[in-house]
């Protein structure tokens, strides 16, 4: 998906065009890696346009660069009020919010003490991740022949780009082959993710999802969900998932900010359940859903209306 320019994007502590928001190019997060990101939506709601669990976010993007010894030179305040300042600037009612997080320009050296940091807030207009038909219909994955990080290697809970290269193999390889998303094992074999996605694995009613301590991003949709689940009554276990798992699900669900809760239609060709969105699926949806057009009541504070453009 292409991007959608918009005006403005927060550099650095202030608004500047859009085309304007350069680096150098031998900035050290271009040689390394060394960045570390959130993706946060804005959702048009019954309520007026609000961030999906923006403190969270901007948590998570703190401790991603605390977890890589990543000086920070702004509070937690302070890059929400950019999230907030950035998305009025634009005008927008729905939003991708993209803060990110890296080392700059000053070393060639893998040693970063002698780069500083810096930081930028975008927010463009983004709709569905993996096509709006896909909410309803389900997504065709397949295991991919890449496997996550391996734990106490490079962090996985630590949302930094160079974890990216091994979403983007995954990634790429599924679209290869004609997938819609591949799904990487963590090192023992067990389930590990999506390329941007947690995963849930139902059967007989309750729903199971791999452990946080494994090879994956404790997302915040997946965060969600837990608590969504224990309001609808139903039963989640978190746990190794062993790969067969995939191929006798009833229901096979990826969540994640981008791809919100959709459906996993089949795996490897094999299809899940009876091959569309299950029951079980459909009722997560509509209670995440429900959180913008007011019928789920939002008991956790998740919700944060977007605050007009500061002077
Ligand atoms: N895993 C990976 C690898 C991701 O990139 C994402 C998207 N941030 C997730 C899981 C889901 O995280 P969240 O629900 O916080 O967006």
């Amino acid at each position: 998906m292409t991007i959608r320019a918009s005006e403005w994007i927060w550099q650095d502590g202030r608004l500047v065009p859009w085309a304007e928001a350069t680096v150098h190019v031998l900035t050290h997060a271009l040689h390394y890696g060394s960045s570390w990101f959130e993706g946060i939506r804005v959702y048009d709601t019954n309520r007026g346009p609000c961030f999906f669990r923006l403190d969270e976010h901007v948590r998570r993007l703190l401790e991603s660069a605390r977890i890589h010894r990543c000086p920070v030179p702004w509070s937690k305040e302070e890059l929400i009020a950019a999230c907030h300042q950035v998305v009025a600037a634009n005008g927008l009612a729905r939003a991708y919010v993209r803060p990110l997080v890296f080392r700059g320009y000053g070393t060639l050296s893998v040693d970063p003490t002698e780069t500083p940091t810096q930081v930028v807030v975008a927010a463009v207009e983004w709709g569905t991740y993996l096509g709006a038909e896909g909410l309803e219909s389900g997504v065709d994955t397949c295991v991919s022949s890449w496997q996550r990080v391996a734990p106490n290697t490079i962090p996985p809970q630590a949302k930094a780009g160079g974890n990216y290269l091994s979403s983007t193999l995954i990634h790429m390889e599924a679209r290869r082959l004609g997938f819609d998303e591949g799904i990487g094992l963590a090192p023992d074999g067990t389930v590990g993710e999506g390329a941007g996605e947690n995963i849930f694995v139902v059967r007989e009613g309750v729903l199971r999802t791999p452990p946080e301590s494994g090879s994956i991003l404790p997302g915040l949709t997946r965060d969600a969900v837990f608590h969504l689940a224990h309001d609808l009554g139903l039963e989640v276990r978190e746990g190794p998932i062993a790969r067969e798992a995939l191929y006798s699900a009833d229901e096979i669900f990826l969540t994640g900010t981008a791809v919100e809760i959709m459906p996993v239609r089949s795996v490897d060709r094999l299809e899940v359940g009876a091959g569309g969105r299950g029951p079980i699926t459909q009722r997560i949806q509509g209670a995440f859903f429900g959180l913008f057009d007011g019928s789920t009541i939002d008991t956790r504070g998740w919700l944060q209306r977007v605050r007009a453009e500061q002077p």
